[in-house]
C-alpha cells in the first residue's frame, strides 16, 4: 500500500479525511495532565495507588495486596526511570518528555552504510531489544504535539522537536496475552505496567545503539508525539473503533514505543489487513465499554471532548467517561481490548489462519464463533494466579 497517494495526499489524510480544522495537538489536554489542572478530572486515589503505602484493597478478586503489589512492581522502573529529574524539572520522560538516559554516543558516523543496510540492522536490533515489531516511518510534524506540557509549573510551551530528526522508528512491544484477560483488575494493571518497562528498556537500548552509531536519537514512549498514527505509517497495524492500534501479530493487546533519529532509513508503507471493515460489523468493544466510551456507527470528525483530536474522522474513545471507570476501580481498565476478537494467541495456527480469514466475507461467521466459543470472556484473576508453569 503507497504512503503517498495519486494527488500527493498520504495515506492517513485520505484513510482519515484530515481537513484543515485539524491542529496539532496540546499535550495539556491528554486525560492525565488534564487530572492535574482541570477540575472537572477529578484522579482522587487513582494515581496514589500506584505508590504500595495508599493502595486500597477491594473484596473483588484481582484487587488484594499482591494484586497491587504485583501491579505496582511491574510500573517501578517506568516511573522511577521516569520521574528522575521530576523535582528539578517537572518533567515524567515517558510521558510529557522524551528520555534523557543515553550517554554520549560516538564522535564518527558508522562508514560505509546504507539506508537499506541500517533499516535491515535497526530492525534486528529492536527485535532483540524486546520489540515485537519493528517499522519505519518518515517524520510527520502534524503528530508532534503542538505544546509540551510541566506537571510541576502548570505551565505550557511550544514543544521544540529537533529538526535534524527526520525519521521515527515505530516499536510494538507485545503485552502478556494471559494477563490481558483478567482485565479489568489491579493484577491485569501489570500486564500494562509490564508492557511500558520493556518498551522503555527497548527505545532506550535502541536509542543508545544509534547514538554508538555517530547519529542522534531520542526514545518516547507517550510523551512528545501521537504513536497510532506513525504506527499505522510504519505498516504495524490498523486503526479500530476502540480507539486502540490493531497488530496483525498481537491483535491490540500492545504498547507503542518509538525512537526519533536522523540515521537513514527507508520507511514502510501502511498495511491494511481488514480490520475498518471487521469493526464496521462489530461493535464488541462499544457493547464491552462499562461507561459507554466507546462509538457505535461510523467515524465521526468531531471529538466527544477536547482531549482527543478534531478535523480528522475516526472512531474516538471518550476520553472523559474512560478515565472516570479507572478512577473508580483505582486501577486502568482496557476491557476494549480483551473483548476484542483480533485479541488472540497467534502463536497458534487456527489463530493465524482466523486473522486471514477476517478479511474476507466468511468475517460475519467468524464474529458469530468468536462470540460462542467465549473468546471475550474475562478468565478470573486467581485463574492466572494459579496456572502452573
Ligand atoms: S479502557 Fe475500559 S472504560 Fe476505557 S474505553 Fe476501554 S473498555 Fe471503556
Ligand atoms: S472489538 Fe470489534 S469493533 Fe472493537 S476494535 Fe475490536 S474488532 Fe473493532
Amino acid at each position: 500500500m503507497s504512503a503517498e497517494s495519486k494527488n500527493g495526499k498520504s495515506y492517513l489524510d485520505e484513510r482519515f479525511e484530515i481537513d484543515d480544522s485539524f491542529s496539532r495537538f496540546d499535550q495539556k489536554n491528554d486525560i492525565f495532565n488534564r487530572a492535574i489542572w482541570d477540575d472537572t478530572v477529578d484522579p482522587k486515589h487513582f494515581f496514589k495507588s500506584y505508590d504500595i503505602a495508599n493502595y486500597k484493597p477491594k473484596k473483588s478478586k484481582g484487587f488484594d495486596h499482591w494484586d497491587y503489589a504485583f501491579r505496582n512492581a511491574s510500573w517501578h522502573l517506568t516511573d522511577y526511570v521516569g520521574e528522575l529529574h521530576f523535582q528539578k524539572t517537572g518533567k515524567v520522560e515517558g510521558f510529557t518528555d522524551t528520555y534523557t538516559s543515553t550517554t554520549p554516543g560516538s564522535p564518527n558516523k558508522i562508514k560505509d552504510s546504507s539506508a537499506e543496510y541500517n533499516t535491515q540492522r535497526i530492525k534486528q536490533a529492536a527485535k532483540m531489544f524486546g520489540a515485537g515489531m519493528v517499522g519505519m516511518c518518515k517524520l510527520d510534524k502534524r503528530w508532534v504535539y503542538r505544546t509540551n506540557y510541566n506537571r510541576l509549573s502548570g505551565e505550557s510551551q511550544a514543544l521544540e522537536f529537533p529538526e535534524s530528526m527526520t525519521m521515527a522508528i515505530v516499536l510494538v512491544v507485545p503485552m502478556d496475552y494471559k494477563l490481558s484477560k483478567t482485565f479489568p483488575s489491579a493484577l491485569s494493571g501489570a500486564s500494562t505496567g509490564l508492557g511500558y518497562s520493556t518498551s522503555l528498556s527497548s527505545a532506550i537500548t535502541l536509542a543508545q545503539f544509534i547514538t554508538n552509531l555517530g547519529y542522534e536519537a531520542l526514545a518516547s514512549l507517550n510523551d512528545t508525539a501521537l504513536s497510532i498514527p506513525m504506527a499505522i505509517e510504519a505498516g504495524l497495524g490498523e486503526y479500530g473503533r476502540n480507539g486502540l492500534l490493531i497488530t496483525p501479530k498481537y491483535g491490540p493487546n500492545v504498547r507503542i514505543a518509538k525512537v526519533f533519529t536522523d540515521l537513514p532509513l527507508i520507511a514502510d508503507r501502511p498495511r491494511e489487513f481488514g480490520v475498518q471493515k471487521f469493526c464496521n460489523q462489530c461493535n464488541r468493544c462499544a457493547k464491552g465499554c462499562p461507561v459507554k466510551a466507546i462509538p457505535y456507527g461510523p467515524p465521526q470528525k468531531e471529538p466527544p471532548n477536547f482531549s482527543s483530536l478534531s478535523g480528522i474522522k475516526k472512531w474516538t474513545v471518550n476520553a472523559e467517561k474512560c478515565f472516570k471507570f479507572w478512577v473508580g476501580m483505582n486501577s486502568d481498565c482496557a476491557i476494549c481490548i480483551r473483548v476484542c476478537p483480533y485479541n488472540k494467541d497467534y502463536s497458534k495456527w487456527y489463530h493465524r489462519l482466523g486473522i486471514k480469514l477476517s478479511n474476507s466475507p466468511l468475517r460475519k461467521v467468524l464474529l458469530w464463533l468468536d462470540d460462542k466459543l467465549g473468546f471475550g470472556k474475562r478468565h478470573p484473576p486467581q485463574y492466572w494466579w494459579n496456572q502452573t508453569n
